[in-house]
C-alpha cells in the first residue's frame, strides 16, 4: 500500500514511509521471550504473579513494583565440570564460572526487558547477584521465591531451588514487568529419597527435614571461606555438586 496516496498527512508525502510494527500478543510475546533466554543459554523459564509476594521485596523496589504485576524467572545452569572440581571449599574456577553464569543473567534479563518494552509494555531486570545487606544475606528480592512459584523447581533441603533437569545446579535472575503473561504453576514436588547434599555440606547445616535448615551455620560457613581464600565473593558450591534433579 502506498500511503502517501490516501492520506493527507504533508509527512507521507515525501516519500518516506513509517511501518508500525503492532505489540504481539502476550502469548506470543511470551514465547519469544523464552527462546529468546534458551538462546542466551538458559535452561528453564517461567513467570508468576507478583501480588501475594511484593511484601518481601525490598524498599527500593516495592513502590514501583505496585505498577508490575508479573515475574518472569530464568535460570542458566552451571557447568558440572566445573562443579566437579570442588572438593571441601570453593576454589578460583568456581568463582570465576559463578561471576560469569551471573553476567550471562543480568544481560539476559536486560534483552528479556528490552524486548518486552519493545512491544510496548514496562519491564524492570534485576541483577542476578546484588547483595544489599549481609547476615542474613538480602537482595531486592529473592530469586528463588520467584522461581519457585513460576514453577522452576521446588525447594530443596539445601535451600536452594532444585529444579528436575539440573537439580540445584542452576543460576537464577528475575524480570518484573506490567505485561500480564499467562503463568505457570508452582512444581508439587519434593526432594523425596535423596539426601545427597546432607553429608557435603562441611558444618552439617542441612537436614533431613528441610524446614530445619541451618541458615545461621550456612552464612557463617560461606563468610568464612571468603575471609580464609580472599575471594571476595560469598560463594561456596558444595551442597550443588550433588544436586542434579532427576537425572541420578
Ligand atoms: S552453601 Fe555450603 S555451607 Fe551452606 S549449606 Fe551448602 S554446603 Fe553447607
Ligand atoms: S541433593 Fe537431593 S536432598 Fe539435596 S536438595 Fe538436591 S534433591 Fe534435595
Amino acid at each position: 500500500m502506498n500511503f502517501s496516496e490516501n492520506s493527507s498527512d504533508p509527512s507521507l508525502d515525501s516519500n518516506i514511509f513509517f511501518i508500525i510494527i503492532p505489540p504481539m500478543d502476550l502469548n506470543d510475546l511470551k514465547t519469544k521471550l523464552r527462546q529468546m533466554a534458551f538462546s542466551k543459554g538458559a535452561g528453564v523459564f517461567g513467570v508468576c504473579r507478583i501480588d501475594d509476594l511484593r511484601e518481601t521485596f525490598h524498599p527500593e523496589i516495592k513502590k514501583i513494583s505496585e505498577k508490575l504485576k508479573t515475574a518472569i524467572s530464568i535460570g542458566v545452569p552451571l557447568a558440572s565440570p566445573v562443579l566437579r572440581t570442588l572438593v571441601d571449599r570453593p576454589n578460583m574456577i568456581y568463582k570465576a564460572h559463578y561471576r560469569q553464569v551471573n553476567a550471562i543473567l543480568d544481560d539476559t534479563s536486560f534483552a528479556i526487558a528490552s524486548e518486552i518494552e519493545r512491544n510496548g509494555q514496562k519491564a524492570m531486570p534485576l541483577p542476578a547477584s546484588m547483595v544489599l545487606k549481609r547476615f542474613p544475606m538480602v537482595g531486592h528480592l529473592s530469586h528463588r521465591v520467584i522461581a519457585h512459584e513460576a514453577g522452576l523447581g521446588w525447594w530443596g533441603r539445601n535451600n536452594l531451588l532444585v529444579s528436575k533437569d539440573y537439580g540445584s545446579q542452576v543460576r537464577l535472575v528475575t524480570i518484573l514487568t506490567n505485561a500480564q503473561f499467562e503463568t505457570d504453576m508452582p512444581i508439587e514436588e519434593d526432594c523425596g529419597d535423596c539426601f545427597a547434599c546432607l553429608s557435603a555440606c562441611p558444618v552439617n547445616a542441612i537436614s533431613e527435614n528441610k524446614e530445619e535448615f541451618n541458615l545461621k551455620a550456612c552464612s557463617e560457613q560461606v563468610q568464612k571461606f571468603a575471609q580464609e581464600n580472599n575471594y571476595g565473593m560469598y560463594i561456596c558450591g558444595l551442597c550443588l555438586k550433588p544436586c542434579r534433579g532427576k537425572i541420578y
